[in-house]
């Protein structure tokens, strides 16, 4: 089916289109106006845009994004029918490796996976692949596109998942095409995990995940969400009722460095921070969730990966007075994407490196500011550094968060609380997938955040995918 959003005017014939056009169809809502709103950042390209960029690329004979990207995408593949206009065949090749594109598009890391590793990002600018992804799969969910799976059998079989975030649905998408049911259980009341309660909209709209959800119901995936296994399910009868058991269900503890004055009024932990924000945007009710509006307040960050850059950027959208984000080493160090610290720059966050927070003072219990000893290379490290605040949002990351019923049902957890697999099967030679999904439980698959530790979207799907294929060759399908 063709229509006007599927147009295209490039001629893709051109093998040196790299010179000749510039690396671009990024392009971004104007700061001063993003600043008050918790819309996208990016906007959409058009269609020659697409094509355009597409066609830089140089179809190298070892595409090294794709080794780079943990899904192993069929970038260059996908990226010549994009050149050439051919948007719809382009879509159905990129749900072959990956359920959640238009995602990935959005929230993956590119600079440090599939960007980083392309040729052109020699000094020509890399081929700006997730922007591609994301418009693609955007246009054809947009159009209703749906996979033909008209000759997929139904085998009968039925597989509990315990957690809707990526790995989740990187689990339930692949049994889905395969012929098995995946029913899929959340504790929140809507799909999405991390991806709806955490990174903020302007990062990854919620319409995205709603659209997503309608795509996995009509493909088969059957969501039962406001369901909190072990409470309101006990983990037996997913056992007893299935064919097999998937857990996706991420790393929840909070890392507070044990600092020193931590429990003042005033200092919020980074999720709690951020769900409460989501779910006054979207009016979501989850009561352990208040919301907290930092209009006019003087907010200190701790932390410098994504979890920290998506704090101060939602207290700048609630008109904060000033946003400084501290990190303890330099900007070189910072874990997160450094697009996003770019955009956070953008948007009037300040940025002090090189600090190590030591006490959260207050008097009277009401919050004056947080102490820092400066560390090297500062000239003046290990002096004692004072920054004034009205609140404070600590985003050290995330521990584990292993549920007590682990225990009985024999899964077993490393010194960090991680669920911990089988090895890999001999048979399997790629390097990306260094264990099995398989816990030392008969029948239950584990991957994402809880085997990982915290980590990206994408290596979450990557997971729950590899857990699907290992399921299925159990059941001998
Ligand atoms: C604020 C923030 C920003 C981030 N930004 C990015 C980014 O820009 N790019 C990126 O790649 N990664 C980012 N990440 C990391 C990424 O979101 C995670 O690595 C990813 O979501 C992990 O997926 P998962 O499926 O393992 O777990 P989750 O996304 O955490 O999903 C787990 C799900 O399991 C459910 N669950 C848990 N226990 C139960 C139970 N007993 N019963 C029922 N349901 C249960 C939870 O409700 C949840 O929905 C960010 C993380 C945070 C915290
Ligand atoms: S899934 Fe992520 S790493 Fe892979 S191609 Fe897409 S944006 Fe790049």
């Amino acid at each position: 089916m063709k229509s006007n959003l599927f147009e295209n005017r490039f001629d893709p014939s051109d093998t040196l289109t790299f010179l000749k056009i510039e690396r671009g169809g990024i392009a971004k809502r104007d700061s001063n106006k993003r600043r008050f709103d918790f819309k996208e950042v990016y906007r959409d390209a058009t269609g020659d845009d697409l094509s355009q960029q597409s066609g830089r690329c140089l179809d190298c004979g070892n595409p090294y994004c794709e080794w780079k990207c943990p899904l192993h995408n069929y970038i260059p593949n996908w990226l010549e029918m994009v050149a050439k206009g051919q948007y719809q065949r382009a879509a159905e090749l990129m749900h072959e490796t990956n359920p959640l594109p238009e995602i990935c598009g959005r929230v993956c890391p590119q600079d440090r996976l599939c960007e980083q590793a392309c040729t052109l990002n020699t000094g020509f600018g890399a081929v700006t692949i997730g922007a591609i992804e994301k418009n693609i799969s955007d246009r054809a969910l947009a159009n209703n596109w749906r996979p033909d799976l008209s000759k997929v059998k139904a085998t009968g079989k039925i597989v509990a998942i315990v957690g809707a975030g990526p790995a989740g649905l990187g689990c339930a998408e692949l049994l889905a095409r395969n012929g098995v049911k995946p029913v899929v259980f959340d504790r929140y009341p809507e799909i999405g995990g991390l991806l709806t309660f955490g990174i903020p909209e302007f990062k990854l709209e919620k319409e995205v995940l709603r659209k997503r959800r309608q795509f996995l119901e009509d493909i088969g995936v059957v969501f039962k969400l406001n369901t909190d296994i072990g409470k309101d399910v006990k983990i037996e009868s997913l056992q007893k009722d299935y064919d097999a058991v998937f857990l996706g269900m991420g790393t929840y503890t909070p890392n507070d460095g044990d600092l020193k004055g931590r429990d003042t009024a005033g200092v919020l932990e980074s999720l709690d921070y951020l769900i409460g924000n989501v779910n006054h945007n979207q009016a979501y009710e989850m009561p352990n969730y208040p919301y907290t509006n930092l209009k006019g307040m003087q907010v200190v960050v701790l932390g410098g990966g994504d979890t920290a850059m998506d704090c101060v950027r939602s207290a700048v959208r609630q008109q904060a007075s000033s946003v400084t984000c501290v990190y303890r080493r330099s900007e070189a160090d910072m874990p997160g994407s450094r697009q996003e610290v770019q955009n956070a720059k953008e948007e009037g966050v300040e940025f002090i490196f090189n600090l190590q927070p030591t006490e959260i003072q207050s008097t009277d219990e009401r919050l004056n500011g947080v102490a820092f000893k400066a560390t090297e290379p500062l000239e003046n490290a290990g002096d004692e550094v004072f920054l004034e605040a009205d609140n404070v949002i600590i985003a050290f990351g995330f521990k584990a968060s292993p549920a007590k019923w682990f225990e009985k049902l024999g899964i077993k957890q490393d010194q960090w609380g991680r669920v911990t697999t089988l090895d890999k099967p001999a048979a399997c030679n790629d390097p990306s997938l260094p264990y099995s999904q398989r816990t030392h439980t008969e029948g239950v698959y584990a991957g994402g955040d809880m085997v990982r530790g915290a980590d990206l979207v994408v290596t979450a799907i990557a997971e729950g995918r590899q857990a699907a294929r290992e399921i299925m060759a159990w059941l001998d399908i």
